[in-house]
């Protein structure tokens, strides 16, 4: 765990997290996969401990019936990703890896809907855990609803 700040491409969003973990996940989903141009490399962090400055920039769309994505509506870096419904991880969002001023020292962890990244590229090192779309539509029941 560590404190770390981060920011939007035009500095406009500015945010200062405590209890970030030091893993972060990787979602190769389809719309994950379009909303990064890539995949969206998670930091799983409890909302609560999340400050924001510059909300008046802060841009939200319902991107699914049970989630939310964010974005700096002045330089449109995606700023979170969020489950509205009400579930386990209602309490947390996602920010991506990229916005924080120090990305170093994390490690990745996981990689789901891994059977939807694209076969072009591949993060190195192994010992990650791999699930495919199948399985996390088995885990979490929101996908159900997708
Ligand atoms: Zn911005
Ligand atoms: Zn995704």
């Amino acid at each position: 765990m560590s404190e770390r700040g981060g920011q939007c491409m035009c500095g406009a969003v500015r945010f200062a997290a405590r209890e970030v973990p030091d893993t972060f996940g990787a979602c190769h989903c389809e719309m994950c996969r379009r909303w990064t141009g890539s995949a969206l490399l998670g930091v799983t962090i409890p909302a609560d401990k999340v400050t924001w400055d510059g909300r008046e920039a802060i841009a939200t769309i319902q991107s699914s019936a049970w989630a939310e994505r964010a974005w700096c509506n002045k330089c449109g870096t995606g700023l979170w990703f969020r489950v509205t419904a009400k579930s386990d991880y209602s309490d947390t969002i996602e920010i991506p890896l990229g916005l924080f001023d120090d990305p170093n020292g994390l490690h990745l962890t996981s990689e789901i809907y891994i059977d939807h990244k694209p076969d072009s590229f591949a993060y190195a090192g192994d010992g990650r855990k791999l699930m495919t779309r199948q399985e996390c539509v088995a885990k979490f029941s929101l996908l159900d609803s997708e």
